[in-house]
């Protein structure tokens, strides 16, 4: 199959969403990560994503949707307002009249026209209206509702630019509407709210914790471990290298916790701390003599810079010459910094201990 990648006109936006209409699907940008669409009420085109994407079905998928009311949701058939207590309702409608559009998903109770393979069966479904607008263009072209998980090979690096979603599912889709590249890069936050209107946090994301408690005037839970929400599995976002991720700044680190580097091996290094570079290659000389790459990201001290371009370098190291990508963690834990350190956690297979 040939896979074309169409500039974001109405005309291109036309043929896209035809393609969703006969039950294909597409590879869309929204301002998190590009998506590959398809309609949620068609349960062929939900399974073309699981298949082209190699997704396990126990990942359930986010509908998309171009509406901000609770009403509205139900009128498209996305959620059950019968099953919501006003509790729910009223911590739901806080976080969408600030939210929305943009990077949060909410998790609530679903309808049943929803089907099972979105959902993984579970009788919650996770919604978000996004902001970009040639994805939201597209969803009220369609008229439907549009499930849409990152546009991807499951547990790789999340595409940020049409070209990326081209390396991970050219061939397999026909296809990809270039909006452009990410304006934010990162995956939406996921926020669930039980009957009694306490809301916890299932994915960090884009938009903060700080920012969800301000706005509902309460704590967030969050348990940071597998299984708070599934699919969000302990090893994510990975580059096909080796990634190791470091405990300190580089170089705060023993040389001896970098013994896994052999003498000929060509080192990518993701910097955050604000050492020059050469300092990091001067002190990577001693352990070898092959080509070494460093990406400093955080040199301007921006997080919002550090989270769109996080993906994309993560995929220039895997693509470079280096044999082995080493992260520095990251040093801001607040706002953003934390879906950061996430998302470099998941990405990393080896952890340095100290
Ligand atoms: P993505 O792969 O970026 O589309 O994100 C989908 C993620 O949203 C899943 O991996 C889940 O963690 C979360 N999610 C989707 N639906 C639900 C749901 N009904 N309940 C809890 N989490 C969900
Ligand atoms: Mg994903």
């Amino acid at each position: 199959m040939k896979t074309l990648v169409l500039p974001p006109t109405d005309q291109s936006i036309q043929i896209s969403a035809e393609e969703l209409r006969k039950g294909g699907v597409v590879g869309i940008p929204t301002e998190t990560v590009y998506g590959l669409a398809g309609n949620v009420f068609d349960e062929g085109a939900l399974t073309k994503i699981f298949s082209v994407k190699e997704r396990p079905t126990f990942d359930p998928l986010i509908v998309h949707v171009d509406q901000k009311t609770l009403e509205d949701l139900e009128r498209l058939g996305v959620t059950d307002l019968k099953s919501m207590t006003p509790l729910m309702k009223s911590q739901a409608d806080k976080l969408m009249a600030k939210f929305w559009p943009g990077p949060l998903t909410l998790v609530l109770p679903k309808n049943k026209k929803i089907p099972d393979l979105v959902t993984s069966g579970m009788n919650t479904v996770a919604v978000r209206m996004p902001k970009h607008p040639v994805a939201l263009k597209l969803i009220s072209v369609c008229d439907f509702p549009i499930a849409a998980p990152s546009a991807n090979r499951f547990g790789r690096i999340s595409p940020t630019c049409a070209q990326d979603v081209f390396e991970e599912l050219g061939e397999r889709i026909s296809f990809i509407l270039d909006g452009g590249a990410c304006e934010v890069g990162l995956e939406s936050s996921v926020i669930a709210i039980d009957q009694s209107g306490i809301p916890k946090l299932l994915r960090p994301g884009a938009v903060s914790i700080e920012e969800i408690q301000s706005v509902l005037g309460v704590k967030i839970l969050f348990e940071n471990k597998t299984g708070a929400s599934p699919g969000q599995l302990e090893n994510h976002y990975a580059p096909k290298k080796p990634l190791y991720l470091l405990k300190k700044s580089f170089l705060e680190t023993e040389v001896g916790e970098l013994a896994f580097i052999s003498n000929t091996a060509r080192v990518g290094v993701l910097a955050f701390f604000d050492e020059a570079p050469n300092e990091i290659q001067n002190k990577l000389r001693e352990l070898t003599s092959g080509e070494i790459t460093v990406k400093a990201l955080f040199k301007d001290r921006n997080l919002e810079n550090v989270a769109r371009e996080l993906f994309s370098s993560l995929r220039q190291l895997d693509t470079s010459s280096a044999e082995v990508i080493i992260a520095e963690p990251f040093p801001v834990q607040e706002g953003l910094g934390f879906a950061i350190q996430d998302r470099l956690r998941r990405a990393s297979q080896k952890q340095v201990k100290s």
